[in-house]
């Protein structure tokens, strides 16, 4: 296939494989999400830093949109094009260039999977302290860049607080390191350092700020014992209050993994295992946690959590950790989502952050607009923080039929969510209308890119810049 003018000279750059025909560019025009996407006119898939500078100073010099693409798996548009932009694919950017154990760091490039560099901790008795419940195809570059969470979020918080620094090309296609790789000698090891913290800037920026590179990641022993229970509660506002409780008194601590189930779900899971049951005596919230560490450390905080969960009218749910939350970690569903919703297919995903307080208020804008909005099935999950939680309602639809309708209504939801005080922790295309609410802050940010990114090539409209 002959390359166009661009193509050819994005080409001739390096060992890049660049993509022109129209077939293979359609897997480059959407993520999962259901924000639009677009028609690029090429895709180029890097294998080095250098193909990456050149593809970021040719888009700059023709002043030709781009983003950034790895595993397209993020449900929040950040790697969606718009027409005629260049996409570029950080996903064969995969090599784990350096575990080190003095250090506790691994450095890696970004397109390298969860999968792959767990697989290889593993064998070194490391692990990762937050890891996105993504599928082993999710790249750590993708996660870091749109805020990934998951499991570790009760211990470590976010995959951004486990970032010593990072190696990033600058729309201008110059290459910064940050932290204290600033130093070329000095590599990567502290992320404070020196001033203020760029890496922070590039954490979430879904790709609009540059283009990762390398990432340097704090690494952890493997937890030698592990074991799941669940916590039932009469309603959201002692739920939610437990679980400030847990987290102020540092409960948390051997804590790998927490998940908050509404009504909807526990029923719908315990009656569909046990149609006999009586659902009147089913909780209302449910928290489902994983915990890990050593076994004396595990069963003694256990024994913690239980006698606070009872100041809140909280009981032990062991039917719901039986045939639902344990039952898919023995079934070696490793990453097991918090909802096991995923298997149904498409799906709207609008991702939140809030406080504690607000989770009766977020359970109630899914059951309004699930009376709202019947032809939907609208569900709703927590995934438990080392402060706060983060929230996320799920709307099925039928993508043939209901994609223009789902997108009108996901955008209200997002509305009415903000207005109950969630923030959005990826932002990308689906919260991109919204941004202009954050005042000061987006303001600001605009003018960091501008400062930036002054031809405004790097992801246009993702995140309203
Ligand atoms: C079943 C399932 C479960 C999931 N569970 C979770 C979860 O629990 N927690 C969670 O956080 N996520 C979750 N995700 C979302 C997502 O899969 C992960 O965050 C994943 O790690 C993102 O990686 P990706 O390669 O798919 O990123 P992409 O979707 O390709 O990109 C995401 C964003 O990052 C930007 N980007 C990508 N690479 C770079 C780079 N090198 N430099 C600059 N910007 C870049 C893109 O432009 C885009 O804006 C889940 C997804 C699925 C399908």
């Amino acid at each position: 296939m002959k390359l166009s003018q661009l193509g050819t000279e994005l080409a001739g750059q390096g060992g890049a494989l660049v993509l022109e025909d129209k077939i293979d560019l359609l897997g480059y025009r959407r993520d999962t999400s259901i924000a639009p996407g677009g028609n690029p006119s090429a895709a180029v898939i890097a294998r080095s830093v250098e193909d990456v500078v050149a593809t970021v100073t040719a888009a700059n010099r023709r002043k030709v949109p781009l983003y950034v693409r790895a595993a397209g798996s993020t449900y929040a548009g950040g790697a969606n094009p718009c027409d005629g932009a260049i996409v570029l694919d950080a996903s064969a950017l995969n090599r784990i260039l350096k575990i080190d154990e003095d250090r506790g760091l691994a450095l890696v490039e970004p397109g390298v999977t969860y999968g792959a560099l767990l697989a290889e901790l593993g064998r070194r008795g490391l692990t990762l302290g937050v890891v996105p419940l993504t599928g082993a195809a999710g790249t750590v570059g993708g996660a870091i860049a749109s805020h990934g969470l998951g499991t570790g979020s009760p211990r470590y918080q976010s995959t951004g607080d486990e970032v010593a620094g990072l190696e990033v090309v600058l729309p201008s296609g110059e290459m910064l390191r940050t932290g204290s790789a600033a130093l070329a000698d000095a590599g990567f090891f502290a992320r404070y350092a020196i001033g203020p913290d760029l890496t922070g800037m590039f954490l979430g920026a879904n790709g609009s700020l540059g283009v990762i590179t390398k990432i340097a990641l704090w690494v952890h022993p493997k937890p030698e014992y592990q074991e799941t229970f669940v916590l039932g509660f009469p309603d959201y506002d002692s739920g939610a209050s437990f679980i400030s409780a847990l987290q102020i008194k540092d409960l948390t601590h051997n804590l790998w993994y927490g998940a908050g189930y509404e009504d909807k779900a526990i029923e719908a899971r315990v009656i569909g295992a046990k149609p006999q049951f009586d659902r009147a005596a089913l909780p209302r919230f449910c928290l489902a946690l994983d915990a890990r560490g050593a076994n004396e450390d595990v069963a003694r905080d256990r024994a913690r959590i239980v006698a606070e969960a009872r100041k809140f009218g909280g009981v032990d749910f062991a039917l719901f950790d039986e045939i639902f939350f344990a039952k898919l970690r023995r079934d070696n569903t490793f990453w097991y989502s918090y909802a096991g919703y995923f298997a149904r297919s498409m799906c709207a995903l609008l991702m939140c952050s809030m406080a504690n307080e607000t989770i009766p208020r977020f359970f109630r804008v899914i059951e309004d607009n699930r009376e709202t909005h019947p032809e939907f099935v609208w569900a709703g999950g927590l995934v438990l923080c080392r402060r706060g939680v983060h929230g996320a309602v799920i709307v099925f639809y039928n993508e043939r039929e209901q994609w223009e309708r789902v997108r009108i209504a996901s955008e209200r939801c997002c509305n009415e969510l903000l207005g109950v005080g969630c923030v959005p922790y990826k932002s990308g295309r689906v919260w991109a209308p919204m941004m202009g609410r954050f005042g000061r802050y987006h303001a600001t940010l605009a003018r960091l890119k501008k400062a930036l990114d002054p031809n405004g090539i790097m992801s246009p409209e993702i995140l309203g810049l």
